[in-house]
This record gives C-alpha cells, structure tokens and sequence, in this order.
C-alpha cells in the first residue's frame, strides 16, 4: 500500500521497490533497496535506490535540501523511513565557517555537512524527487606553516599504526593550529591537477587504488576530517571538476564519510571545457577509471538496470556507496527522532552575572557627575549587568539550552508585574545563546520576536511570525495554517525557532486561539519550537485553556516577584557604577517608596533621573552639589502628584472604593479592563468588609460617569449598563499611591 501525499494539489504515492533485502522480526522493522514515487496527476513513475541523491521538502518550497539516499526501511507501524546524509547549501553553512572557504561559493553548490542536530532519519513523504549531483575534485589545503595536504597526509601515515585510526584522530586533533587556509583551485588546469593528485598518491605510496590503498587512504582522510573538525569546520570543500579520477577519490570520501562538495546536476550546465578536461583525465587515468566502475558493486549496476530508464553520463552518475561503507552508515530504524549529542558538555555560563556587551563606539562624554548619572539612570539606556535576576536568567538560559540540545520543543511562561525585568532578561538568554551557536557550543537556531504591543490585532501575531520564519505575507488566517502545517510536519533539516512574545496578556481574543495555540504548537512532536511567552498575570494559561486541559501543554512557569527595596537599592547603584551622583539615604528612599508601592524598577529609575535633573538645576543656581533626600522626596511628590491624584485624592468614598475595587478586578483577571458588573461584585465585598452600606447599581452608573467626566476613567460609549467596559486613564502605580494613606 502506497502513502498519499498531496504536494502541489497532485496525489503521489509512495511504494517500495522490489522485495525487502532483509528482516528485522524483533523490531519488525524491515530494509528495502528502493522506493517508487508514483505522481497521479503526471502518471510518472520514480523510481529512487540506495545512495542516490535526493531533493528533500525544506521550509520553503523552493528550496528542498539535498541528501544521499543510505538506507530505506518500514518500522513496526508500517511508516516508511529513510536514513539520508545532508548536504548543505552555502546559505545553510554558518557564517563563520564561510570564511574558512576563501573563495565565491556557487549556489549551486553543496558541501557534505556532518553538523549535528539535525536528524537523518526522515519520513519518506518528505522525499520530492531524486536529483543528480557531479562531484568535484578534493580541496588542497594549506596550514599556516606551509603545511600542505601531502605534508598532513604524511604526519598522518607516520602517526597511523596499523589501523589505530582513533588514536591518530586525537593526536590530530589536540592541537588548534588557529589559521588554517583552505585555498580554492578552481584556476587550476586540469592536467596540472591531474598530476598534482597523481604526485600526492605517489608520496602516499599509492600506485593503483586497490582495495588495501583505499583502507590506506581511508584513515588517512578520516585523520584530515578531523583536522579539519579540530577548526570546527564540518566541510570538506572541492576545487573543481575532475572527471574520473575524482569519482574514485569520491568513492573513497563517501566511503570514509569524509567531506565532498556536489553539484546539483538540476541546476547546472556542464561546460565544454569541463567536458575536455574530463576527457583528457580520462586517457590519463584509464587504469584508475577501469577500477572505479569495477569497484562500483555489481549490485550498483543491477540497480541501473531496474530503474526507470534515466540517462546518465558518467560524470553525473550517482555514486553509489560501497557494501561495507553502507553497512557502517546503516542506522538502527528507531520510531523516535534520533539526537546527537553535542561534543563535550556545553559551556553554560554558571552562576554568572548576566552581562551586555560594550559599545563599539565611544559616546560624547558627559559634561558632569549629574549628567552621566542622569544618562545611566534612563530606561532605554543598556545596563552593563542585571544583578537581582541572576537565578531567573539561568534557569531561562538552562530551559532553552536543554530544549536546542534535544532538538526538541517546549513553551515557557514567564510572568510578573510591570517592571521587573522580564523582557531585559530575556534579551540577555538570548543574546548569550546566539554568542554560544556562533562559537557552535549549542545548535543554531532561528530567533523571533512578537510584542503585543506592537500588533494591531492579535491575529497579526501569525502574520509576523510566518513572515520572520519565512519571508512570505499572507493573510492571518492563511498564516494561522501555514504555521500549523509548518509545526506540525517533520522537517528533518529544520532549525529550532526560538520565538519570545512578549506582552502576552494584549494577545487576548474572544475565541483565545492565537494564545492557545502559542501554547499549543511547540507541545506538536515535530514542532522544535521553543516559545517564550511574557507576561503580566500569573494564570493566563488556566484562563485561556477554560475546558482544554491545561495540564497536557506541561508549560514551564517562572514567576518574577517585585523587586525588594534591597535589591532596588542594588540595581540603583549597578546603574550608577561608582559614578558619585548620589547619597546612600537618597538611593534607600526612592528604593523604599517603590518597593512599598508597586517593586517596579522602571518607576524607580524614573524617579531618580528626575531627582538627578532636579539637582542639576539646582547646582546651576549655586554650588555643584550631589542628589540629596530633598531632591528624591521633590521627585517623587511630582511625579505622584498630578491633577489626577489630587482628584482622586478628594474624591468621594464610594468613589474611592470603585477605584480600589478596579485595582482588584484588574488583578484578578490580569487584564486592564472590566465590566461594571464585575467591579461592583468587588465594591460590595469591599463596603461589607468597612462596614459600610454598599452603593446601589444606579449609583455606581453614577460614580462610574463622574469619574469617567473627571477623565480618570475611559467609559464605552454604549449604555450597556452593568455590561459596560471601563478602563483606568491613570496608571495604577498613581491610583495606590492617592489612595494608599487612606
Ligand atoms: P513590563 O511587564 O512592563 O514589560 P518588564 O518586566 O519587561 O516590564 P523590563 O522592561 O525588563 O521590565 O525592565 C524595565 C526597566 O528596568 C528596563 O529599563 C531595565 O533595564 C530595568 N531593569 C529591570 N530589572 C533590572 C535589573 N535587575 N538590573 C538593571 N536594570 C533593570
Ligand atoms: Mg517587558
């Protein structure tokens, strides 16, 4: 029985090819030689074998991946697998590594890529067709010392006692030679190549490629992959076209599952000069070249033969991988995805102190004490570290770290009130996980950003996220499905997304399904979505999933407590780093005002850059002098006492109690907005716990318009009555600290 799949509205049908080569009835798995994939729509039939090149779906539809077929086999559940080797654009290859290339890069081209994380055991559905690939000749290398490919081959032989493979792979790899050049020979002619390669197997002894020679050359490569690992950089990049002679070395390469680079016979046009120097390689290495096409298995033959018919020159033949080669490559067929430990444990900052990075450029020095001071106390600017958050930047820095070295996903909540360092805590996990994927101590992963705050409606929250993954635009609710296909089917190759949104609570909507399915995605088993959704109230989660079970998405929760006075008082002083603008009791004041009010550091830098500008009117008046308690209870008296806390100030007592009673409901349900109906419930509790009669509905119809014509409410305009919608026009810091002496 075939599998459907429904790529480009056309049904196409997976079947095996032949009979299976072999049995597993333990894991009732069993090995196929090949797979058809039969298109409805065109009435063609594919027929892919064992070590054939294959275009995989990626993220985009026009940029599959490139693989080599290994193995083919069905699992106990009857799901057809396929265990591929990836090759990777240039575009996929990480920056840094880009570099070690020293040379332009085709598109077309692709190198053998040995970076872990990414999972070889694919669904077959995910197979689009296969596709022929040229190999190109091994790369020359040279070391900062001279040291060429011969000269490492030879340090390699003398270091290799029979067969110690492993034991030349560490001695190769201790040293970290930091500048190791990797010259392109693309100018190269062809003869003169030629007979470089010749002169390089000369010095290694290796006359004819004979099955003992390949083993030779086999440990000898695998030691120069791992020089080449030693500098952190998994490719293994060709230099140009070399007909035969390369096939036999990428016989070999394959082989040893050293590094090649391929050409995508899709894309290409092979040149005539190409084909000239292929010819002239050819009468040159006609020994070679009968060997190569005996060495290839009968079976590989056989395989030509069984095959839909499909031209292929020599050159662009697909190289099939030798028995022994296949044997060792043969993965056990597992059900669940395979991952691949990183090298080594990962360095994770440890008890360290969240840092920001410097500027690079020098700002305009500040004239005084007071103004630096004033600079550093303002909220946009970057502080050096977050001291206070150090516990909560490690366990958010652990969650995401261990999720991208599963290769798996998951969804963190992160809630607290306004101002305590949530988003600035975030950005530091993050900026110090990018640090660590570039200096490839972690996988690399895509990172995203949302913000509430900055969407028009929450159903644009798909739109942008859909358009940062992938670059299209579409309309929400066709992103809303695309991003659930996305999430929902195996991408093999994919990278992990990281994706914070922050301001979660505005992503509120009658149905909840943009958050719901925020919360939901990275539950899906191939999402490997990481989601960190910020927010203010405490059990959004509970409230969005109502009767969903909120206990399968196994949210992650941290919780960020309002900042004590002590701590205040310690990221007031961080901020200021031995600047001397201020007095010890003038710091302990404001950070004890707010910490009593609200424990929000933003108000509390706000208040003191006001005090700081207060004193520097004050110093142009007179002597310079640093900020004291007066300026500190100045600020604070301005920044409290607007018109509107003087109104609510001498605001009547059911007024009041309709304005605390609105703190309550807005607590209770983290949202800053309420029906009439739902404060009353709270000013009659409130009233009953005064002792005091409670207002009628009609009279709280009233307060409500009055302090909406005081503009200290936002009232709808509809007269829904108790249904009607209020909002405060104040902040809420300013509604507690009116009524707080009360
Ligand atoms: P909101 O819920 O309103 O978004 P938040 O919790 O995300 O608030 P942040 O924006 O992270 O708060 O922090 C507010 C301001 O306080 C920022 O300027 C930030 O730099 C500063 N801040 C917060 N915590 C610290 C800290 N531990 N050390 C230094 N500065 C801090
Ligand atoms: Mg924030």
């Amino acid at each position: 029985m075939g599998i459907m799949n429904t790529r480009q509205q056309s049904k196409v049908i997976y079947s095996w090819y032949g009979k299976p080569m072999s049995s597993d009835r333990k894991l009732r798995t069993s090995k196929y030689r090949g797979i058809l994939i039969t298109s409805e729509s065109s009435r063609t039939e594919n027929c892919i074998q064992l070590g054939e090149f294959i275009l995989v779906e990626g993220e985009n539809a026009d940029e599959p991946f490139v693989a080599q077929l290994l193995d083919l086999y069905e699992d106990g559940a009857q799901e057809k697998h396929a265990v591929v080797q990836w090759f990777s654009h240039i575009t996929e290859v990480p920056p840094n590594k880009r570099k070690l290339l020293k040379r332009e890069v085709s598109p077309q081209e692709v190198f053998f890529d040995q970076v872990p994380g990414f999972d070889t055991d694919i669904a077959v559905e995910t197979i689009i067709k296969s596709t022929m690939v040229c190999t190109a000749a091994p790369l020359h290398v040279e070391g900062r010392n001279g040291t060429n490919l011969k000269s490492i081959i030879e340090q390699c032989s003398s270091n290799k006692k029979g067969g110690e493979t492993e034991s030349v792979v560490q001695s190769a790899t201790k040293p970290k030679p930091v500048e190791l050049q990797i010259e392109s020979k693309h100018s190269a002619s062809k003869s003169s190549l030629a007979k470089e390669r010749h002169s390089q197997r000369v010095a290694n002894g290796i006359k004819t490629p004979t099955a003992r020679k390949k083993l030779q050359l086999n440990s000898t490569y695998m030691a120069i992959f791992c020089l080449f690992g030693s500098f952190e950089c998994n490719m293994f990049c060709v230099s140009s076209f070399c007909g035969v002679q390369t096939m036999v070395i990428f016989n070999i390469s394959i082989f040893i599952h050293s590094v090649v680079c391929v050409y995508l016979k899709l894309f290409i046009s092979v040149s005539h000069s190409i084909l000239n120097a292929l010819e002239f390689n050819k009468e040159e290495e006609s020994s070679s070249s009968s060997h190569s096409s005996c060495s290839s298995s009968s079976e590989e033959e056989e395989n030509d033969e069984i095959c839909t018919p499909k031209k292929k020159t020599k050159l662009s033949r697909p190289v099939s991988t030798p028995k022994s080669s296949r044997k060792s490559s043969v993965h056990t067929p597992a059900r669940t995805p395979k991952k691949t430990p990183l090298p080594g444990t990962p360095k994770t900052p440890r008890n360290a102190t969240p840092e920001i990075p410097r500027r690079k450029h020098a700002t305009q020095k500040p004239a005084s004490v007071l103004e630096e001071a004033r600079l550093r106390l303002h909220v946009s600017a970057v502080p050096e570290s977050l001291p206070c958050r150090e516990e909560e930047f490690q366990d958010i820095y652990n969650f995401v770290e261990s999720k991208l070295i599963d290769g798996t996903g998951g969804c963190m909540y992160i809630s607290g009130v306004p101002g305590t360092g949530k988003t600035a805590t975030v950005r530091e996990v993050i900026r110090c996980l990018q640090q660590a994927a570039e200096n490839d101590e972690l996988p690399a992963f895509h990172f995203l950003e949302v913000n509430g705050m900055k969407l028009t409606d929450p159903h644009q929250a798909y739109v942008q996220i859909l358009e940062l993954l992938t670059g299209q635009k579409v309309t929400a609710t066709h992103a809303a499905v695309l991003l659930a296909k996305l999430f929902n089917t195996p991408g093999p190759k994919r990278k992990t997304t990281v994706l914070v949104v922050d301001e979660l609570d505005l992503l509120w909507t009658r149905k909840q399904n943009v958050m719901y399915n925020l919360f939901d995605w990275p539950t899906q088993k191939h999402s490997k979505l990481i989601i960190l959704a910020i927010a203010n109230t405490m059990d959004l989660p509970e409230r969005i999933m109502m009767n969903r079970v909120a206990s399968r998405l196994g949210l992650t929760r941290m919780s960020f407590q309002p900042y004590t006075y002590k701590q205040l008082q310690q990221i007031i002083s961080s901020r200021l780093n031995n600047v001397k603008a201020f007095e010890e009791d003038a710091i302990q004041l404001v950070s004890r005002k707010v910490a009593a009010l609200s424990g929000d550091a933003r108000r509390c830098l706000d208040i003191c850059r006001r005090a700081t500008e207060i004193c520097e009117f004050d110093s142009q008046k007179g002597a310079p002098e640093i900020v004291r308690m007066a300026h500190v209870t100045e600020a604070i008296d301005e920044m409290f006492s607007s018109p509107y806390v003087n109104a609510i100030r001498n605001a009547s007592l059911h007024e009041k109690n309709f304005l605390r009673a609105i703190l309550a409901e807005f607590r209770r349900a983290g949202v800053e907005e309420a029906t009439v109906q739902q404060v009353y419930h709270h000013q009659v509790a409130l009233c009953r716990m005064e002792g005091i009669p409670g207002p009628t509905v009609s009279e709280v119809m009233a307060i409500c318009s009055r302090l909406g014509a005081h503009r200290l409410l936002l009232v709808e305009a509809s007269a829904k009555y108790l249904e009607l919608r209020v909002r405060l026009n104040v902040s809420q810091d300013d509604v507690m600290y009116a009524l707080k002496d009360e």
